[in-house]
């Protein structure tokens, strides 16, 4: 079966008077049917840049997509008119954002919101719509009587709820959650993950999960892309990736987890920042930073290469001693 989504050497700069900020570089992606990606890297990575991609929501200006494709479902979403995106979006796409209250509308109560959702994009009259939406209201935890609530008579946890509610109501074939736990107390967090996994596999969706957490990632997801500075540096199904983290950017980040079973008086942090997305170094973006750095890579840009079967790594020294 073809993938679901396939995102090809999708470039997405900002042009600003300052200079042009390369957020995303010819990024290579695959999601299959029902998988979950987690999509793991620091802040200014690029990973929601390339979900906004996706949406078709870059703001323009400054946002640009320069090259690249987005075929979702055999389509290319780059050539879809403005009115085929606002169908696709929330029908077919869902995004959750980190914050619920960038997605509820303060002033409407929540059963309206899901069921305006729902007229949206299917065709059932106005109570059948309300009926629904107290339905996913319950699928999400929350009980039927609080329908008639406002978003500020919940707490963060049942809000981002809500949210969840609205982003499945149309049974997308794919959800993108953003940091969606992010804002969320710990305790509050787990509960929220716990019931998006679940959810997932009853309505068969896959998903996008960006996030700056391995925890979460080791948790939830199928495969993992590692992004570093506009690019995909490393992906592979979950298992091999944490068995064998190969790029040095995705080994950095597995040393600076906290492990409670070790004795460790400090984290090994990977030295240095990530670089200034308007001024990336030449070669590899990591090379200032890594320690397997040889004078090859601040010439040339490493291409991504299969290291093992499935795993593939943009870094030719690492990739080159797992073959
Ligand atoms: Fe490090 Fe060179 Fe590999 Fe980049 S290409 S990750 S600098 S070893």
């Amino acid at each position: 079966m073809n993938d679901l989504l396939e995102i090809k050497d999708l470039t997405i700069h900002y042009v600003t008077d300052g200079g042009t900020v390369r957020a995303v570089e010819n990024l290579n992606l695959r999601l299959g049917h029902g998988e979950t990606l987690g999509f793991v890297g620091e802040t200014g990575a690029g990973k929601t840049t390339t979900a906004l991609g996706i949406m078709r929501l870059i703001p323009s200006p400054p946002g640009v997509v320069k090259s690249g494709r987005i075929i979702f479902d055999g389509e290319d979403l780059l050539t879809k008119s403005e009115a085929e995106m606002r169908a696709i979006r929330g029908g077919k796409i869902a995004m959750i954002f980190q914050d619920p209250m960038t997605s509820l509308n303060p002033v409407m109560t929540v059963d309206k919101q899901i069921a305006e959702m729902i007229r949206l994009h299917r065709d059932v009259d106005k109570a059948e719509s309300l009926k629904l939406a107290g339905d996913m209201l319950e699928l999400v935890g929350i009980k039927r009587e609080r329908m008639h609530d406002y978003p500020h008579q919940f707490s963060g946890g049942m809000k981002q709820r809500v949210v969840i509610a609205i982003a499945l109501a149309c049974d997308p074939g794919l959800l993108i959650a953003d940091e969606p736990t992010t804002a969320l107390d710990v305790t509050i967090q787990a509960q929220v993950l716990e019931l998006m996994k679940k959810l997932k596999q009853q309505f068969g969706a896959s998903m996008i999960l960006i996030t700056h957490d391995l925890g979460i990632v080791a948790d939830i997801c199928d495969k993992v892309a590692i992004m570093y500075a506009g690019r995909v540096v490393e992906y592979a199904d979950k298992r091999a990736l944490y068995a064998n983290p190969t790029h040095p950017y995705t080994i950095g980040l597995f040393n600076s987890v906290p492990d409670l079973d070790e004795d460790r008086e400090s984290l090994n942090v990977i030295p240095g920042l990530m670089p200034d997305p308007m001024d990336l170094p030449a070669g590899c973006a990591f090379h200032p930073r890594c320690a397997y750095a040889t004078s090859v890579c601040s010439e040339s840009k490493p291409e991504m290469m299969e290291a093992a079967p499935g795993h593939f790594v943009a870094c030719p020294i690492r990739g080159r001693e797992r073959k």
